[in-house]
């Protein structure tokens, strides 16, 4: 690590874009030298505008950010040669072979000769993509892609680097080995990584800090263990069968919250979800005080607390919801591996 200063630094970055689209409302983020730190969030949170930004692809419309120490709006230039990016979208040359990709991406960063050479083959080792070294870039698998992606983006040995949801699309195993690739980057070559994801596993697997990102700002920031921390005990989801008027609902909010072992009730629609430290023992409690109300309820579940539960409690509502606001389908697929993040 040839810099001192934060790897990232983002203060109150806005940016609007046209037909007033708010992609970032004010976004502040800090990543230290040598660390990985992800931001989470779901689709349109604005994750890939503020790599965009940090990358120096666009203007924020205010706010302030440096990279690996250089000004991203004075010093662009000097931002580009400190970092790596490897974008959502694979840059490879498809009709091209994986060592001429890599090849040629190191000739653009002014690498040549033996230098180039020694470079391209110890990433195509490191990267397990010797033996396809020779292949044409089309016929790789996904994982082969993204590791390729990878690779093209540490050919000029970059301070910084971005991944851009580097797991997306691909199947499970080859989602795990990326995983172990990017853990041992981080731990081996005292990289400093930001990561965009919008899975809560991935984070949790790999950032030392992760901030949550929900319309254009951070919601919430900390050690994967700390956030997790604050999720203790069990997700109690009651079905009502009408929802609860404004005047009764603050009300019966803390008549719920004062059940023993209850942390916290949230109303939402006909939906309440509810934060118990034993999910099970609070739930005849739960009915019996919302009976007494006069408030019908027509399903009950217990569960460990979910992605969903992390959305609801710091951006106010569902992350499904959030997904779907955008008109992506795969909430559920982003949710699942929630379950095993805890
Ligand atoms: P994420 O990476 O978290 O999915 P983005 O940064 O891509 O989020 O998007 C944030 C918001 O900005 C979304 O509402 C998105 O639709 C919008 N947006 C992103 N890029 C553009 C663009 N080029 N033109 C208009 N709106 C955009």
């Amino acid at each position: 690590m040839s810099t001192r200063a934060p790897a990232v630094q983002a203060r109150q970055l806005v940016k609007t874009y046209p037909g007033d689209v708010t992609a970032l409302s004010g976004l502040d983020i800090t990543v230290e030298p040598g660390t990985v730190f992800g931001l989470l969030g779901p689709n349109g949170a604005g994750k890939s505008t503020t790599v965009k930004i940090l990358t120096t692809l666009a203007r924020p419309d205010s706010g302030t950010a440096t990279v690996a120490g250089h000004d991203v709006l004075r010093h662009p230039d000097r931002v580009r040669r400190a970092i790596g990016v490897v974008a959502q979208k694979s840059g490879a040359d498809p009709v091209a072979t994986g060592r001429e990709n890599l090849q040629l991406q190191g000739r653009l960063y002014g690498l040549r000769g033996a230098d180039l050479n020694r470079r391209v083959t110890e990433l195509l080792d490191r990267f397990r993509l010797s033996d396809a070294a020779g292949r044409q870039v089309k016929g790789y698998s996904g994982g082969m892609q993204r590791r390729l992606d990878v690779a093209l983006g540490l050919v000029h040995r970059p301070e910084v680097l971005f991944l851009d949801e580097p797991t997306t699309g691909l199947d499970p195993e080859a989602r795990t080995a990326m995983w172990d690739e990017i853990t041992r980057l981080a731990g081996d070559e005292g990289l400093s990584i930001l990561l965009t994801t919008h899975y809560l596993e991935e984070a949790d697997r790999l950032a030392e800090r992760i901030a949550v990102v929900d319309r254009g700002h951070v919601v919430v920031e900390g050690t994967p263990d700390g956030l997790k921390g604050e999720l203790r005990g069990d997700a109690v989801h009651l079905e009502l069968r009408a929802p609860v008027q404004d005047a009764g609902r603050t009300l019966l909010e803390s008549a719920l919250a004062a059940l023993p072992g209850v942390r916290e009730t949230q109303f939402d629609g006909r939906r309440v979800s509810v934060r118990a430290d034993d999910g099970a023992a609070a739930v005849p409690a739960l009915l019996g005080a919302l009976e007494r109300a006069g408030v019908a309820v027509t399903a009950a579940t217990v569960a460990r607390p979910s992605l969903d539960d992390v959305y609801l409690r710091y951006a106010g509502r569902r992350y499904s919801e959030a997904q779907a606001a955008t008109g992506d389908e795969s909430a559920a697929d982003a949710l699942a591996p929630a379950g095993g993040a805890r």
